[in-house]
């Protein structure tokens, strides 16, 4: 097998992009855009499936992501364009006041008929956009709720505009497509249609938005993806691609979303991140996925727990997790069912859960150590990635044949560990390589996947790096 046939996906220079997108908004549009704004996409070291559960996730922010090339428009209509050849589909228009009408009536606060149609004007069909285009328009319906509460971020009346949105990343690979599209377009309606963006021009945003506003920012696209889209995100997504930092690991407490940044090369040294793009799509992934939140939450309420976070102490240890499942154990008092579903998969959740919880703090207990000599934490950074993956597997339930198979290819070609990462069901790979045997890897894994008629995965070499921000 040559190695030009390994597909490699990157994350490309920001400033040809950026130009490039220029040109295309020009074209397509008939005018100039004002700017392109960026959102980074993210891998998780560790803590997936805990983010709701109010438990410690390890993320950090990737080299590749999303850029929106915008200009303002005072009508009240979002005209969109994504040039993801799997997606575009020319034009796109929604109207923001459908879009607010529609999450009224959801929440029942007026009948469906009230709600005017979103219309597609290209194909004229009322009531229907593409979904994607919810993502955007979700987006700029929660900076309007935000700008309710602070003066700084309020949008104002009439305001619209054209996008154009070009990716770096795969889409729906586990790799956060769907944040890094929010995030990218909540800066670009941040920097048009607020006071704090006409206060500050250019990249002058990226400086005036301070964590505090970064994190009310992330809290936003999390409640255009939950409330608009209807997909159950807990945030996690939403926060590194906002709040990430270049070379830094992103220690996010899901109780708080208190955010520590974690320097990555201590841990790293002579090592590196690979992530492998499985190209698996997500079957039969929403429903199962909401089917695994609802085990886990139904050990929750039997624990009598408000979040599963709380079942272990401050610094836990495996004595903690075991005296869990025993507590759970007692008070399923071998009943078959709890809540009307299975107890034996309510407790593969409730143990995935609590150890993945536990992995989180043994991680960033490593990683916030700061007499670690540089790459000396590797070792055992590689190991919890391994029972990470196990754990995916086994008790959440999450993984495939793809994922496994690539796990154990990777390990067998020298990497140090390697976990499925994102919600399961499809997506990503995060492999932890000593740099010297990270082609030896690629190489591996693509001649096993070919040889076992999976389809070829697309490799991305990550790059702890920096969040959303204006590039052009
Ligand atoms: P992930 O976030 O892991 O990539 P999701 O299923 O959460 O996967 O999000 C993928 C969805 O987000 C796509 O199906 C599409 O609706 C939307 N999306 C992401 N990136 C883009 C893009 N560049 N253009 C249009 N839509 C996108
Ligand atoms: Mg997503």
């Amino acid at each position: 097998m040559h190695s030009d046939d390994v597909a490699r996906l990157e994350p490309g220079h920001q400033r040809e992009i950026s130009e490039g997108l220029h040109a295309r908004f020009a074209e397509q549009f008939g005018r100039r855009a004002d700017g392109v704004w960026f959102a980074p996409g993210r891998a998780n070291l560790n803590g997936e499936h805990v983010d709701f559960h109010g438990g410690r996730c390890l993320p950090m922010a990737l080299a590749h992501g999303t850029y929106v090339a915008a200009a303002p428009r005072e009508d009240g209509l979002l005209r969109l364009r994504t040039l993801d050849p799997g997606l575009d589909d020319g034009i796109q228009t929604v109207s923001i006041a459908a879009i607010d009408a529609l999450v009224r009536a959801d929440a029942g606060e007026g009948s469906a008929g009230e709600v005017p149609p979103i219309t597609d004007v290209h194909s004229i069909v009322p009531g229907v956009t593409s979904g994607w285009t919810h993502y955007v328009a979700g987006t700029l319906w929660a900076l309007q709720q935000l700008g309710a509460e602070l003066p700084e971020l309020a949008v104002r009346q009439g305001f619209g505009a054209d996008l154009l949105i070009s990716s770096t990343l795969p889409i729906g690979g586990g790799l956060s497509s769907s944040a890094a599209l929010e995030c990218s377009a909540m800066l670009a309606f941040v920097a048009l249609a607020t006071p704090l963006g006409e206060q500050n021009p250019g990249p002058a945003l990226g400086a005036a938005l301070d964590d505090a506003l970064r994190a009310r920012l992330a809290a936003a696209c999390m409640r255009a993806e939950v409330e608009v889209v209807g997909a159950g995100t807990g945030g996690l997504d939403q926060t590194v691609s906002l709040r990430g930092r270049a070379d830094h690991l992103v220690s996010l407490d899901c109780r708080n979303f208190s955010v520590e940044h974690r320097p990555t090369s201590r841990l790293l040294g002579e090592h590196t991140f690979l992530a492998i793009d499985t190209q698996q799509a997500h079957w039969l992934g929403d429903g199962q996925f909401d089917d695994r939140r609802a085990d886990s939450e139904a050990a929750m309420r039997l624990l009598g727990a408000d979040q599963l976070r709380d079942v272990l102490p401050e610094s836990p240890h495996l004595g903690d997790v075991d005296a869990g499942l025993a507590r759970f154990d007692t008070l399923t008092g071998g009943a078959e069912a709890i809540e009307g579903r299975r107890t034996s998969a309510c407790r593969r959740r409730l143990r995935h859960a609590l150890t993945e919880m536990l992995r989180s703090e043994q991680l960033d207990r490593i990683l916030g150590d700061e007499k670690l000599e540089p790459g000396a934490g590797a070792q055992q950074v590689g190991h919890i990635l391994d029972a990470g993956h196990a754990s995916m597997r086994d008790d959440a339930q999450v993984s495939f044949p793809a994922a496994d198979a690539i796990v154990e290819s990777a390990r067998a070609a020298g990497a140090l560990g390697a976990r499925l990462i994102g919600g399961g069901f499809g997506g990503s790979v995060l492999v932890l390589v000593p740099r010297s045997r990270e082609d030896d890897v690629v190489q591996a894994v693509h001649r096993m996947c070919v040889e076992q008629s999976f389809t070829a995965p697309r490799f991305l070499h990550v790059e702890p790096s920096a969040a959303a921000r204006p590039v052009g």
